[in-house]
């Protein structure tokens, strides 16, 4: 059943399933669409972030684009989509949020800097609990995340993606719709550089526009000689952006500030915005502005 007029009862539609003269009683998935597609409505670019490989800085690349997006004046929210791991909330230092729900929607939690947050980490009362829900579940949290959360008129929604190619990506991409663009995120090492082959696959498969690929944990800076050290080799990932005819968005070296300050909640970008990783995020911000402008 399609819905043709608007249900008054938004995110709270399982109360009017009661009441018989609304629209979308009868269709639950449909009201789920109707309700993410309004959401997604006021978002001028829904970007996803994904690396298909954990551990290689998604979520960190996505913290910090979302900062220096905000910075440059832009309305950002950021989404994590990170079921196994919702880390945002850690390095956004926003630990102990919990959200409010409205009539409007569930608000999500707005940093100093004016960025949105929405994750399951601020339902978990243990961080350290882990999740192992079946399909179902997580389809219906990824509903809630996009369309229960009240995410306003926004600039950019950054999707901070699970890894993997699968089932949680492709319902995320699906109930966005339109995705404006994808960033893919890798380390210089080959084992990665697999990874992020299948990821960008993946997103062409999904006539998801790529913005480009982004190399994190390039060379690291020797503190005490300034020579570069490349722990991770160096320039896979600006290799393979040739290889693939994708646009190169830039590097980010490996840098134990980043560590240190996202243990501490505090995005690079911020905390030491004269740094060459905060350098770096500034231009991935304005590559990725370029792109879908
Ligand atoms: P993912 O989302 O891909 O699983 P995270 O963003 O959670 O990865 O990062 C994993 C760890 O690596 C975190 O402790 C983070 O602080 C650290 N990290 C990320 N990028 C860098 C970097 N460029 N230099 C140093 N540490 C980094």
């Amino acid at each position: 059943m399609v819905i043709t007029k608007e249900c008054e009862f938004l995110h709270t539609c399982e109360m009017c399933e009661k009441n018989n003269e609304t629209d979308c009683k009868f269709d639950h998935n449909e009201h789920k669409r109707w309700l993410v597609n309004k959401r997604m409505e006021d978002i001028k670019h829904k970007v996803i972030v994904g690396s298909n490989k954990g551990g290689v800085g998604k979520s960190t690349v996505t913290t910090n684009l979302a900062c220096a997006l905000a910075q440059k004046g832009f309305k950002v929210g950021l989404a994590d989509a990170d079921l196994h791991g919702p880390n945002v909330p850690k390095l956004m230092n926003a630990e102990k949020v919990r959200l409010k729900e409205e009539d409007s929607g569930i608000r999500p939690f707005e940093t100093s800097g004016g960025i949105k947050l929405a994750s399951l980490g601020f339902l978990i009362e243990d961080p350290g609990m882990h999740i192992a829900w079946r399909d179902a579940v997580k389809y219906d949290f990824i509903i809630e995340l996009l369309g229960n959360i009240n995410w306003g008129k926004l600039d950019y929604l950054l999707v901070d993606l699970p890894p993997g190619t699968g089932n949680e990506q492709i319902t995320i991409i699906d109930f966005i719709g339109n995705v404006d663009g994808a960033i893919i995120v890798t380390t210089p090492q080959d084992l990665a550089l697999l990874d992020a082959r299948k990821m960008i696959s993946f997103a062409r498969d999904s006539n998801v526009p790529i913005i480009g690929l982004i190399e994190n944990m390039s060379s690291l800076t020797c503190p005490h000689c300034d020579k570069q050290i490349d722990v991770f080799k160096k320039g896979g990932g600006e290799k393979l952006a040739k290889e693939l005819t994708l646009p190169f968005l830039g590097a980010i070296p490996l840098d134990a500030d980043i560590t240190v300050q996202s243990d501490k909640g505090e995005p690079v970008v911020l905390s030491r915005p004269d740094s060459a990783s905060a350098k770096g995020f500034l231009t991935l911000a304005e590559n990725c502005h370029k792109f879908l402008n």
